[in-house]
């Protein structure tokens, strides 16, 4: 599914991490955990190609990325049911899956919202269950619980591993919570030991 060995990156001068190693299998959801700044957005941005390393290898072996951004990308202009249908690949059974995705973020009655609307948790959920109507195969989480509370967080971290589960995708969670992180993953990783 995803093969990383001895991936250096650097923004400009300025070095993020050398040296780091990561395999993921197929089906496999980690949660990846790490102090702020040590490095995981970035390790994120690379995995999906919008960076690129400077030294190492990172062998893709999925077809399609889900990608929750830290900070919520919804289109403006858009309701967050239309957010929805603007990431949909295929129009069968459109109108289910999309109720099913926002009934899973508890989003239901939030359907027809613009994301003005929408507080900071609302739209990171928004975000995704657009990430779930799009059916990647492997899921890139950048802290989607974090300004949720404690009974949500719950919810949906368990609700999310169900489904993904159900579905055999796999994913990385970044995530600050021990909990979310035990409750969501099959496997913790702390981004320290990736360095080994
Ligand atoms: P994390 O997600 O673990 O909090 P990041 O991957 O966001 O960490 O950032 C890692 C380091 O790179 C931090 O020191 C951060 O300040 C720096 N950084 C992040 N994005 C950029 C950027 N676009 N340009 C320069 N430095 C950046
Ligand atoms: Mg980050």
């Amino acid at each position: 599914m995803l093969n990383i060995e001895n991936l250096s990156f650097s923004y400009d001068q300025k070095p993020v991490f050398t040296g780091l190693n990561l395999t993921l299998s197929p089906g496999e959801r980690i949660a990846l955990m790490g102090p702020s700044g040590c490095g995981k957005s970035t390790l994120l941005q690379l995995i999906a190609g919008l960076l690129s390393a400077k030294e190492g290898t990172l062998q893709k072996g999925y077809s399609k990325l889900s990608y929750v951004f830290q900070e919520p990308r919804l289109f403006p202009w858009l309701t967050v049911k239309q957010n929805l249908e603007a990431v949909l690949t295929s129009k069968e059974d459109a109108t289910e899956r999309i109720a099913e995705a926002l009934r899973l973020v508890r989003l239901s009655d939030s359907a027809d919202l613009y994301p003005e609307e929408l507080s900071g948790g609302m739209k990171i959920r928004a975000s995704l269950a657009r990430a779930l109507v799009n059916q990647g195969d492997l899921f890139l989480l950048d802290e989607p619980f974090a300004s949720l509370d404690l009974e949500l967080r719950e919810e949906i971290s368990i609700a999310l591993r169900k489904e993904l589960g159900r579905r055999g995708s796999s994913a990385i969670l970044v995530t600050h919570h021990l909990e979310d992180a035990k409750r969501f993953a099959d496997r913790i990783v702390l981004f320290d030991d990736l360095k080994k």
